[in-house]
C-alpha cells in the first residue's frame, strides 16, 4: 500500500515523500481511512509505531478545504486540537504539523506550560486551525480568554494513559465541556486501563478499535543485555562501557528526578559528555539537554521515564537501563526510543541483586529471557574462564543477604584490556582528568563548583508539570 492508495491530497503526498516515507506504516494503514471517513478512533499504540503521522495526515486532510491566506484572525478559528502529556510530546507533535502541513495554508501552534505566556498569547489570538496544547496551559489561556474552542471540529488526545496517570482527568473534563458535542474525537493510548476505558466512553461515538504492535517489537529490532552488578558498582560499569563501546549517542534511564543531575554530573568527572532531563528542570533546560543531545555535543543524556516519554530521537543506537523501572511497561517504553525506524538498537540493564524481581517481570511481559552477563564479561580475555556458572533464571526467591555471586573467590585483581580494573572503589580515570575543558560540554551539566548547585539541580525554576 502506498501514501496515494490513501487518497491523501497531493499536498500531503508530497510532505511525505520529503520525509523519505515511502509506505504507510499499520496504524497509519488504519487510522487514516477511519479518520477521513470522520469516523472516532480509539487507537492503542505507543510512540515508534508512526501513530503521529496517523492522525496528523488525515485531520490536515480533513481541515484543507479551510485553508487561507487571510490575516485576518476570524479566519483562523481553531479547528483541531491535539491534546498530550508533556511539554516534550506537544513540542514533537507540533513539529510533525508543521512538517506534513508544510504544503497547506493552514495554521499551527503549541502551548505548555514552563514557559512565558505572551508568545503564546500573541499566536493563538492571530488565530490558528490547528492547536497542540498540554491541559494545564490550555486551560489558562482560555481562562485570559486569548482562545476560544467553540469551533473545534476535532480533538486527539494523545498519550491518554499518561495524562491520567499526571493526574490530568479533571482538566480533560473542563476542555471537553468547553467543546462543541459535535466533534470527531481521536483517542490514543498505550494500555487500556478501566479509567481509559470510561473517557473512551464517554467521549467518543461508536469508535473503530485499532490497535497495532509496535512497528519494531522489541524482541525484533532491539538487542537485550543485562549485566549483573552491584549496585555500588554500577556507576563505574556504565563509564566504562560507554568508553570502551565508543558509544556517541547513548539514553540512560533512572528512577528518580534527583539521581538524573547527579548522575550525570559523575559522568562529565568521568570524562563524558552529559546531560540530564527530568521535570524539575526548567523548559529552557529540558529544551537545551534534549538538542544538545540530539546535536552530538552531549554523548549521555540522564533521563527519568516522564520526562522521556515521547522523545524522538532518530537512530538512538543505545538505550541503558542504570536502574530497571518498578512496572515492566515502562521498559518496554525506554527500549521503544532505540530500534526504530527499521534500525537496530541495544537496550542495556544494569541489574543489581535488589533488582531481580524487577527483571523477572520485565521477562514476563516479553514473553522471553535476557541474556546476562557479569560485570566480568567486559574482560575478553580472562572473564570466560573465571565465570561462574549461571544459576537458574528464576531468582526472585534469592535471599538478599546472600547475594547470588557470594561464592565467588575473593576478588582478585579484575583488570580488563582497556585498562579498568573492577576490583577497585571508583576513581575518575586518568583520562577523563585531562578530558576537554568545560566550555565544550553541554551547559547544562558542568563539573562541581562550576555553578551554583542549587541551578545545577534545577531548584531555582523548578516547576510543576503544566
Ligand atoms: P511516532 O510513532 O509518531 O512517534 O513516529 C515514530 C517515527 O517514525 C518518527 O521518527 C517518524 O518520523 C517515523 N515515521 C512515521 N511514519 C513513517 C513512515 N510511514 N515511514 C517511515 N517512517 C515513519
Amino acid at each position: 500500500m502506498s501514501f496515494a492508495d490513501l487518497k491523501l491530497i497531493p499536498e500531503l503526498q508530497r510532505a511525505v515523500a520529503d520525509e523519505g516515507y515511502t509506505e504507510p506504516t499499520p496504524i497509519q494503514a488504519k487510522a487514516i481511512p477511519a479518520v477521513l471517513e470522520r469516523r472516532d478512533i480509539m487507537g492503542c499504540a505507543q510512540t515508534g509505531t508512526g501513530k503521529t503521522a496517523g492522525f496528523t495526515l488525515p485531520l490536515l486532510h480533513l481541515l484543507s478545504p479551510y485553508a487561507n491566506s487571510s490575516p485576518s484572525p476570524a479566519r483562523h478559528p481553531v479547528r483541531a486540537l491535539i491534546l498530550t502529556p508533556t511539554r516534550e510530546l506537544a513540542a514533537q507533535v507540533s513539529d510533525s504539523v508543521k512538517t506534513y502541513g508544510k504544503h497547506l495554508k493552514l495554521r499551527s501552534t503549541v502551548v505548555y506550560g514552563g514557559v512565558d505566556m505572551p508568545p503564546q498569547t500573541k499566536a493563538l489570538r492571530e488565530g490558528v486551525e490547528i492547536l497542540v496544547a498540554t491541559p494545564g496551559r490550555l486551560l489558562d489561556h482560555v481562562q485570559q480568554k486569548s482562545v476560544a474552542l467553540g469551533q473545534v471540529e476535532i480533538l486527539v488526545l494523545d498519550e491518554a494513559d499518561r495524562m491520567l496517570d499526571m493526574g490530568f482527568l479533571p482538566d480533560i473534563r473542563r476542555i471537553l465541556a468547553l467543546l462543541p458535542t459535535q466533534r470527531q474525537s481521536l483517542l490514543f493510548s498505550a494500555t487500556f486501563s478501566d479509567d481509559i476505558k470510561k473517557l473512551a466512553n464517554q467521549m467518543l461515538r461508536s469508535p473503530t478499535l485499532i490497535e497495532v504492535a509496535r512497528r519494531n517489537a522489541p524482541a525484533d529490532l532491539v538487542d537485550h543485555q543485562v549485566y549483573d552488578v552491584q549496585a555500588p558498582r554500577k556507576r563505574a560499569l556504565l563509564a566504562h562501557l560507554i568508553r570502551s563501546r565508543d558509544m556517541k549517542q547513548v539514553l540512560v534511564f533512572v528512577r528518580m528526578k534527583r539521581d538524573c543531575n547527579k548522575l550525570a554530573r559523575e559522568l562529565v568527572r568521568d570524562g563524558i559528555n552529559a546531560t540530564a532531563i527530568h521535570s524539575d528542570r526548567t523548559q529552557a533546560e529540558r529544551e537545551q539537554a534534549l538538542s544538545d543531545f540530539k546535536e552530538g555535543r552531549a554523548t549521555a543524556l540522564v533521563a527519568t521515564d516522564i520526562a522521556a516519554r515521547g522523545i524522538d530521537i532518530a537512530e538512538l543506537p543505545f538505550v541503558i537501563n542504570y536502574e530497571l523501572p518498578y512496572t515492566p511497561e515502562d521498559y518496554v517504553h525506554r527500549i521503544g526510543r532505540t530500534g526504530r525506524a527499521g534500525m537496530t538498537g541495544e537496550a542495556i540493564s544494569l541489574v543489581s541483586p535488589d533488582e531481580n524481581r524487577l527483571l523477572v517481570e520485565i521477562e514476563k511481559l516479553l514473553k522471553r529471557s535476557i541474556p546476562r552477563k557479569s560485570a566480568e564479561e567486559t574482560e575478553p580475555d580472562r572473564g570466560r574462564e573465571r565465570r561462574p556458572r549461571r544459576e537458574p533464571r528464576d531468582e526472585s526467591h534469592t535471599p538478599e543477604s546472600a547475594p547470588r555471586h557470594a561464592h565467588r573467590p575473593p576478588a582478585q585483581p579484575r583488570v580488563s584490556s582497556d585498562g579498568f580494573d573492577f576490583s577497585k572503589p571508583y576513581q575518575p580515570s586518568e583520562s577523563a582528568a585531562g578530558r576537554p575543558p568545560a566550555a565544550e560540554k553541554p551547559a547544562s551539566i558542568r563539573p562541581r563548583n562550576s555553578r551554583p548547585t542549587a541551578a545545577l539541580l534545577g531548584g531555582l525554576a523548578a516547576r510543576d508539570k503544566k
